[in-house]
C-alpha cells in the first residue's frame, strides 16, 4: 500500500510545486517508488520534472474523466523509481466537467485504486485554488501537506483551508490527515519570517513540521533545467531540506 499526500494550499506562489517535485525526487532517491501527480493545469510540476507538458499524448484529463486505465496515463521520468502523471492546460476541462457529476469529487481515488500496490508514495501536486481539482487530490489522499511561506499574509487563508479539510473529513474522505504544515522559502536573517514562524508553532502546534525549507536560489533555478533539486545541485540547501523532509515524513506516516 502507498501513502498518497497532496500537497495544497489554495494561496499561490508558497511552495507547492516546488515541494511536490522535490520531495517526491528525495524519496525515490531513498529507494522508495514514487508516483509523482500533477493536478494543476498550469503544468509547472511537469516541466520542472523534465517532461515537455505540451507534447504528452496522456494526462491527468485522462485519469479522471478519460476512458484510459491508470496504468496507461503514467509516464517514467529521468529519475529512478519516479514515475509520473503529467498535466497541461486540458486539465481546466476537466475541472468543468467534473463540476456537472455528483460522484466529480471522488475520480481520482477510484482512479487510484489500482495504482495504490505499485508505489510506496503518491504526491499530488494541487492548484493554487479550493477547486474540484484540488477536492479530488484531498478526497483521494491519507495526507495533506501544507507549504505555508514565512511571510506576512502567510497565515491568511489558513482557516480557510482548515475548513475545507474538515469538511471533506466528514463528507468525503474521513481519513484524510493533516502530515504538517510546511515552513518553505524561511529566510533566518529576516525578523518578519522569524515571526510568522513562531506565530505558526503557537497556532498549530504539533502539526508544524520540523524541517524548515530555507530560500535557498539553486531551488528556484532547477526547474528551468528540467531537474529536481537533488540532480541539479546535491550540495545545495534546499537539497538538504527536502531530504530532511522526505525522511521526517518517512519517520511521521510510515511511507
Ligand atoms: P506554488 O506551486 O505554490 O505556486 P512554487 O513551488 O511554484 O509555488 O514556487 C513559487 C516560486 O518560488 C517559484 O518561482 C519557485 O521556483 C520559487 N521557490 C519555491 N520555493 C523556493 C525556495 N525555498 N527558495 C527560493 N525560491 C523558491
Ligand atoms: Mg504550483
Amino acid at each position: 500500500m502507498s501513502r498518497i499526500i497532496a500537497i495544497a494550499n489554495q494561496k499561490g506562489g508558497v511552495g507547492k510545486t516546488t515541494t511536490s517535485v522535490n520531495l517526491a525526487a528525495a524519496l525515490a532517491r531513498m529507494k522508495k517508488k514514487v508516483l509523482l501527480i500533477d493536478m494543476d493545469p498550469q503544468g509547472n510540476a511537469t516541466v520542472a520534472i523534465g517532461v515537455d507538458k505540451d507534447e504528452i499524448e496522456v494526462s491527468a484529463y485522462d485519469l479522471l474523466l478519460g476512458e484510459l486505465k491508470t496504468k496507461d496515463v503514467i509516464l517514467p521520468t529521468e529519475i529512478e523509481g519516479l514515475d509520473l502523471i503529467g498535466s497541461n492546460s486540458e486539465l481546466t476541462a476537466a475541472e468543468v466537467e467534473l463540476i456537472e457529476e455528483s460522484k466529480g469529487p471522488k475520480r481520482l481515488r477510484k482512479a487510484l485504486k489500482k495504482a495504490v500496490d505499485h508505489y510506496d508514495a503518491i504526491i499530488i501536486d494541487c492548484p493554487p485554488t479550493l477547486n474540484m481539482l484540488t477536492l479530488n487530490a484531498l478526497t483521494a489522499a491519507d495526507g495533506i501537506v501544507v507549504p505555508v511561506q514565512c511571510e506576512f499574509f502567510a497565515l491568511e487563508g489558513l482557516s480557510a483551508l482548515m475548513d475545507t479539510i474538515e469538511a471533506v473529513q466528514q463528507d468525503l474522505n474521513s481519513d484524510l490527515h493533516i502530515d504538517g504544515l510546511l515552513r518553505t522559502m524561511h529566510d533566518r536573517r529576516n525578523n518578519l519570517a522569524n515571526d510568522v514562524s513562531n506565530e505558526l508553532v503557537a497556532h498549530f502546534g504539533m502539526k508544524v513540521l520540523q524541517t524548515i525549507i530555507p530560500r535557498n536560489v539553486r531551488l528556484a533555478e532547477a526547474p528551468s533545467h528540467g531537474e529536481s533539486i537533488l540532480d541539479y545541485d546535491i550540495g545545495s540547501n534546499g537539497a538538504i531540506a527536502y531530504l530532511a523532509l522526505a525522511n521526517e515524513l518517512i519517520r511521521k506516516t510510515k511511507i
